[in-house]
């Protein structure tokens, strides 16, 4: 054949300009179009040859990377099926390029979407060479050496050469700008992240060993790929040992991962792959190890939202699908059938994996609880389906460690736990140090208590509020144990309105200034064996409160100070006896003004009563101020002498300062006081 020059069938005139500037941002890709298409066209002569259709010799069968730093050239050479002029002409030449421009245009932000619709993977060569050679022989009969030659121009030249090895050899003259790929290392990198697991042995340049006092190149060729990963093969050929393998070399210096589940699937669509569970420790290592996304064992990318449903971000491993249209945007990806029923399958796949697991190894599955768990409510709270499937395996802890199933908890805490209302009561703790007294209160009476301490553990209790009927759940510290689970019988509180309003007054005087809280009496007669003082808090404002800490939108919550009750046990023996003595030194001062306040309300109200359309007449008005004066003025009265008294009794601020302590609430001054206090009460 002479040389013959001609124009390639790009429509547009400055096609590799654009595709240069457009493709800038990841240039890099070009080596793995390049070893594809050496990939490929190996492959392509086996399966010929396995038919019988090709009878030469195979001899090796790798593709071969090699970087020339003095020449400025990268080669990429493969023994596949080769190419004539022809096949040069026909699928080099003839692209079909119509409306290059605006395609461009409109995928100028994803590169692949340009490569993949066009098959312009080869033409990728050019966002990295000033030229770009092919050194063709075709397996074919007869066929003839060919050597096809381009500058990025839409100009090309062929012509016929003596060549003696079938197979061909692109060779990339590498152009100022991208002088990184004459770098053996950066290459090495290069292979390692797209090639790793490709079919046919990859070659780039030698094994190297330690003499002299530096790294020298052997004679023997390094291979960079495992032609045979894990995925590909059929899970009973692996044993425990190669998923570990394979895992540690995906992921070098991890923990052994908890378990794995294998795909397999060429119904309705093809995909292979191993998705491992992984131990979590920080979150830094979930966006840093994620699964990766390969087409026939070439690595296309680790960002696999849209396909993998967004729990399974937690996972790690690998998935292999021709089926997933790789080249397009994700917003694209994201609403494709096709991957919403490859997302729909691996979840189920998932699902029934951890059911199978928990089902067949259950002492297992609890030894693995805590790693999976947030997984699991993960996938719970944001997956509809999983979280149907998980309903039958997802665990509960109890303060004891013992787990249960959702259907296994609710008939251990039924005939106990059920309040007045019929509703069924989960009390959980979610920090069981801080909690261990009210966890013991709670476990006496018979209750069990749920460990609640996980990060999506709030979350969690939303969704199981929402899922199961007639449940809730409640802190351990967010009411006495008698109120947890309220039930038809309230005792008789057994104090007069006087004792309770006297204690009322002395307490609250007596209270300290704890920043951001803010508390409220309450007496309640509960066990008498029960402390005689005690501080909860309350289940709705503090979720309340939680919620606000996670939504910047709720500030109004957030702002609130933290609401406790101090609630008084008038069933228990000290507070009966104080209550019984500062009733007795007080009644006498107290009982006078008690009076006065209560006719002079009396007279208020009877006022009131003579208001027509809501208006008191003047005269009415006036006089009802000057009683609601006296009415003031004896409560002031009232309080200072109940404070005074309380100020020298030191049992109410003692008995205060006691139930602030279990609650982690005493600190600093206050602390220090109360110690100094305590012993003084021992002399
Ligand atoms: P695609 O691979 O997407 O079809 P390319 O532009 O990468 O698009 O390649 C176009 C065609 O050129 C390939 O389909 C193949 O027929 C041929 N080709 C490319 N590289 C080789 C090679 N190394 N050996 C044989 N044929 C090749």
């Amino acid at each position: 054949m002479d040389k013959q020059t001609g124009n390639i069938g790009v429509t547009t005139e400055n096609i590799f300009p654009v595709i240069k500037k457009f493709l800038y941002s990841d240039h890099e890709i070009f080596l793995r179009e390049l070893v594809s298409n050496a990939i490929d066209a190996t492959q392509k002569l086996k399966t010929l040859a396995s038919f019988g259709e090709f009878k030469g010799e195979l001899g090796e069968m790798n593709v071969k990377v090699t970087v020339d730093k003095d020449k400025g050239t990268l080669t990429i050479s493969d023994h596949g099926i080769g190419m004539t002029a022809e096949d040069i002409d026909k699928y080099i030449n003839q692209i079909a390029f119509s409306g290059a421009e605006e395609f461009l245009e409109k995928y100028k932000d994803n590169v692949n979407a340009i490569i993949g619709h066009f098959g312009l993977g080869f033409y990728s060569a050019f966002m990295v060479a000033k030229k770009v050679e092919i050194l063709s022989l075709s397996y074919k009969d007869g066929a003839e050496g060919v050597k096809w030659e381009c500058d990025g121009s839409p100009k090309f030249s062929m012509e016929t050469i003596d060549k003696k090895e079938r197979g061909t050899d692109i060779v990339l003259y590498i152009d100022d700008d991208n002088k990184e790929f004459l770098e053996q290392a950066r290459i090495d990198s290069l292979l390692k992240k797209y090639c790793r697991f490709l079919p046919v042995p990859v070659i780039s340049g030698k094994e190297q060993e330690w003499k002299d006092g530096k790294y020298v190149d052997t004679d023997r060729d390094k291979i960079i790929n495992i032609t045979e990963p894990a995925w590909m093969k059929k899970p009973v050929d692996l044993t425990k040992e190669d998923y570990l393998k394979f895992y540690h070399d995906l992921y070098p210096a991890q923990e052994d991962p908890l378990f794995w589940i294998h795909l397999n699937v060429d119904y309705p669509f093809n995909l292979t792959g191993i998705l491992f569970f992984p131990k979590i420790k920080n979150n830094f290592e979930v966006t840093k190890n994620r699964i990766q996304l390969y087409c026939n064992q070439v690595f296309v990318t680790d960002s696999v939202e849209g396909v993998v449903p967004e729990f399974m971000m937690l996972l790690q491993g690998v998935i292999d699908s021709p089926d997933i249209p790789l080249n397009v945007s994700r917003s694209y990806l994201q609403a494709d059938t096709a991957v919403k029923k490859i997302s729909g399958y691996i979840t189920k796949k998932v699902s029934s994996r951890l059911e199978e697991i928990f089902r067949n190894d259950r002492a297992d599955f609890e030894a693995k609880w805590n790693d999976i768990k947030i997984f699991i409510e993960y996938g719970m709270l944001t997956d509809e389906k999983f979280c149907e499937s998980a309903m039958k395996f997802v665990l509960l802890k109890d303060t004891q460690g013992k787990f249960y199933t959702l259907e296994e908890y609710k008939t251990l805490v039924e005939p106990t736990q059920t309040d007045k209302d019929g509703n069924i009561v989960y009390i959980y703790s979610n920090d069981v140090t801080a909690q261990y007294n009210y966890i013991e209160a709670a476990t006496e009476k018979g209750y069990d208590v749920l460990v609640m301490d996980g990060q999506l553990d709030s979350h969690f209790i939303g969704l199981l509020e929402q899922k199961l009927d007639k449940t809730r759940f409640v802190r351990v510290d967010s009411d006495t144990v008698e109120n947890l689970v309220p039930k038809n019988d309230k005792k008789e509180l057994g104090i007069s309105p006087l004792e309770q309003n006297i204690l009322t007054t002395a307490f609250t005087s007596q209270l300290p200034k704890v920043e951001k809280a803010q508390f409220l009496i309450l007496f309640e007669a509960l066990n008498d064996a029960g402390a005689p003082v005690m501080i909860t808090q309350n289940e709705y404002m503090r979720r309340m409160k939680d919620m606000a800490a996670l939504q910047p939108g709720m500030n109004f919550y957030g702002e609130l100070p933290d609401s406790y009750n101090l609630i008084i046990n008038t069933s228990n023996e000290i507070i009966k006896n104080l209550g019984e003595a500062t009733v007795k030194s007080l009644e006498e001062q107290v009982k006078p003004l008690e009076e006065t306040i209560e006719t002079n309300n009396k007279q208020i109200a009877d006022i009131r009563s003579n208001a027509k359309d809501g208006k008191l007449s003047d005269e009415d008005s006036k006089k009802s101020s000057e009683l609601e004066q006296k009415v003031n003025e004896a409560r002031e009265e009232e309080k200072k002498i109940i404070s005074e008294f309380a100020d020298k009794n030191e049992k109410f601020r003692q008995l205060i300062d006691i139930a602030l302590l279990g609650n982690g609430l005493l600190k600093g001054a206050d602390l220090s006081r109360f110690i100094a206090r305590s012993y003084s009460l021992l002399k």
